[in-house]
């Protein structure tokens, strides 16, 4: 058993480091193969107002049904997409796919802003602000019925703030999220530098709340710093009661994680969101989300 064990993480741990492994030149194949097909879905996970209740957005998860490894986390592909040509592609299909979802929502009245990861490098490609601007034409949305996430590594760097493109989705009116909060040594006052309107607290810090006195420092001036900028606070992977009471009582805005639901279908999510409307007595759904 243990033998096996070591194998296989040396397995993995070879996959990684040799761009060229035999592994690493499959998963890419079979992923090019996959885009475009039925073999990649996306799934929705709500953000939920730790106050109010209300749905102020559902985040697009890649999901990977490979034929014969199963169902693959964009942890195992994206990582590897990311230093290929693929990524492009890759971002370009879930951009497809997700603004088609918003689309349905928001012309039959449910107006949830559909928030959608990029990489650093789709980010600062020229090409994505006339992707999205041409996409939001054609399916008659809104520039704040989308949401674009980006993990604090990027944003954080010199090179984003000068990058046309950044300035260009500024221009256009999509709303950008700092990902992943917390994990990238950021300074505050570049914080303070960036077109962001949403900082995302990373789960590693959320998970720990009640059990750790650091962790529960770190969030909460995180929430703190973010509140003072004008921004909105959301904490990821909020998996408990206790976790969610205790994000409540710091003022952060929004919460995402298992303790309100898991990453779901298209289906399921709309089937959630409406059940959520009803149970909420006709409230509207995303009041922040309204177009007026
Ligand atoms: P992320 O954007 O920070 O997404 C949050 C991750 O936390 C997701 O993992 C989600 O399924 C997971 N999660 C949600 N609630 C909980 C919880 O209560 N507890 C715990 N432990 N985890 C929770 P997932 O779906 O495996 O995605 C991992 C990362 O892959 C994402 O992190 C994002 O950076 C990236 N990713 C996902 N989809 C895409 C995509 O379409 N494009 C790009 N470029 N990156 C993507
Ligand atoms: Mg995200
Ligand atoms: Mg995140
Ligand atoms: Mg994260």
């Amino acid at each position: 058993y243990f033998a096996k064990e070591a194998r296989s993480g040396v397995e993995v741990y070879v996959a990684e480091k040799d761009r060229n492994s035999p592994e690493r030149l499959n998963l890419l194949g079979d992923l090019r193969r996959a885009i475009g097909g039925s073999e990649l879905t996306l799934h929705y996970q709500p953000k939920v107002g730790l106050v109010t209740g209300v749905v102020e957005g559902v985040e697009a998860l890649l999901r990977w049904r490979h034929p014969v490894r199963g169902l693959v986390y964009p942890s195992d592909f994206i990582p590897l997409a990311e230093q290929s040509y693929l990524m492009r592609e890759l971002t370009q299909h879930v951009i497809d796919v997700a603004l088609e979802q918003a689309a349905e929502w928001w012309h039959r009245g449910i107006k949830v802003p559909v928030a959608i990861n990029v990489s650093a490098r789709d980010l600062l490609d020229p090409a994505l602000p006339d992707l999205l601007e041409a996409g939001l034409r054609r399916l008659r949305l809104p520039s704040d019925a989308i949401q674009l996430e980006v993990t604090e590594r990027i944003l954080m760097t010199d090179q984003a703030y000068t990058a046309d493109s950044v300035h260009a989705l500024v221009r256009l009116g999509v709303p950008l999220a700092l990902d992943d909060f917390g994990t990238g040594y950021s300074s505050l006052v570049r914080l303070q530098r960036l077109p962001v309107s949403e900082v995302k607290i990373d789960g590693s810090f959320v998970q720990r709340l009640g059990k750790s006195r650091d962790d529960e420092r770190i969030v909460r001036s995180i929430v703190d710093l973010v509140r003072s900028l004008g921004l909105r606070s959301v904490a990821e992977g909020v998996e408990t009661e206790e976790v969610a009471a205790c994000l409540r009582e710091m003022g952060c805005d929004a919460g995402q994680g298992w303790w309100f639901c898991e990453p779901m279908s298209a289906a399921d999510v709309t089937t959630w969101l409406r059940e959520r409307r009803m149970a909420a007595d006709e409230l509207p759904l995303c009041e922040s989300a309204e177009v007026t």
